[in-house]
């Protein structure tokens, strides 16, 4: 892993440089570019004006590492007022929602993130959209699946995400590409150690593709979300060897990053979803997004120097 990247995705656990960051005045511009607004009226707006371009859009309400009731009671209670929104401005059909499971209380059990991921569930299905449920670090893969697993049983439209960096990746597609399954295919966001992750970003793009085609010859909707010029071309191609129609898959990328690829391949009659995230829990999400373009990381490094 590129070196800049591993300090980046470190220091984000550490109280004194998240304070150092969120403190920064040039954070809060760096923050907009990444991240829709604080509020639920804020989502709704990015939401309204992405629909408007032609894009599909997953909403996330940022936070995560939930790690007690409360809080875990109002991220539900924030998808439900968000999901409430989106039938009552008739943008339901065309917004679903990401869930972090650690954001609704999987560190007190799995019962917590399932009885709080069923109450996200309820509603979506009301509403007339769908969930999918954000993949986290590889100590949670298991549990998430299964909480998948048994909220499928009542909603099959939930969707998965599996992460190409991880070594059991291609196991998990083949598992999860039956008739109807829903799965995001993506690269992977969290520092993995060597024995459950491939390194090197070369054998991550070969595992991607592996997947790919897996998901593509399987009866599931795949969901390709990644801004790799050469793979978002790879997943055309194999979509046409497959004989797959624009429709029975989607390409997914990120609030502000490569805006102008998305309306792109939306005008070519691609389905294309953008994940919006929103809310005050900016920090580790942006991070992330960081640590993906070191290059963009003057703000942080100035920030920490500011700091010694
Ligand atoms: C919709 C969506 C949902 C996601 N959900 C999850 C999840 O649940 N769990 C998880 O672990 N990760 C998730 N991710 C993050 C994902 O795992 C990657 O960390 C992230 O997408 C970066 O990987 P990449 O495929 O875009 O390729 P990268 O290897 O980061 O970049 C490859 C190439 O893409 C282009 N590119 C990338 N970023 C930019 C940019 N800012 N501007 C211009 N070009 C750029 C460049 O050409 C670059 O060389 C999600 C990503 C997306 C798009």
């Amino acid at each position: 892993m590129n070196p800049l990247r591993s300090l980046i995705l470190a220091a984000a656990d550490n109280d004194a440089v998240r304070r150092a960051v969120a403190g920064a005045p040039v954070s809060r511009d760096v923050v907009r570019r990444f991240v829709a607004g604080e509020t639920t009226a804020d989502a709704i707006s990015a939401t309204r004006a992405l629909v408007a371009d032609g894009l599909s859009v997953t909403l996330d309400h940022l936070g995560e590492d939930t790690r007690d009731r409360a809080t875990a009671e109002r991220t539900v209670g924030a998808y439900l007022e968000l999901l409430d929104l989106l039938h009552a401005e008739g943008l339901a059909r065309h917004a679903e929602v990401s869930v972090k499971l650690s954001a609704v209380g999987q560190a007190l059990g799995e019962d917590a993130a399932l009885t709080g991921a069923s109450r996200i569930c309820a509603a979506a299905e009301q509403c007339g959209t769908t969930v999918t449920l954000d993949m986290e670090d590889h100590t949670t893969t298991d549990s998430t699946l299964r909480v998948l697993a048994e909220l499928r049983r009542t909603w099959p439209s939930v969707g998965a995400v599996l992460q190409a960096y991880l070594r059991r990746t291609g196991d998990d597609c083949l598992a999860l590409a039956g008739p109807g399954s829903r799965v995001r295919l993506c690269k992977g966001a969290y520092a993995e150690p060597a024995d459950v992750a491939f390194a090197s970003p070369h054998e991550v793009d070969l595992n991607y593709v592996r997947c790919v085609n897996a998901l593509l010859a399987g009866d599931g909707y795949p969901m390709f979300a990644t801004h790799d010029p050469r793979l978002v071309e790879i997943v055309g191609e194999r979509a046409r060897w497959y004989g797959r129609e624009p429709g029975t898959y989607e390409h997914q990328m990120l609030y502000g990053i490569r805006p102008v690829e998305q309306t792109r391949l939306a005008a070519q009659g691609h389905v294309v979803r953008v994940y919006v995230p929103y809310g005050r829990q900016w920090y580790g999400y942006l991070m992330r997004r960081l640590a993906e373009r070191p290059a963009n990381s003057a703000f942080f490094l100035r920030a920490l120097a500011t700091r010694s």
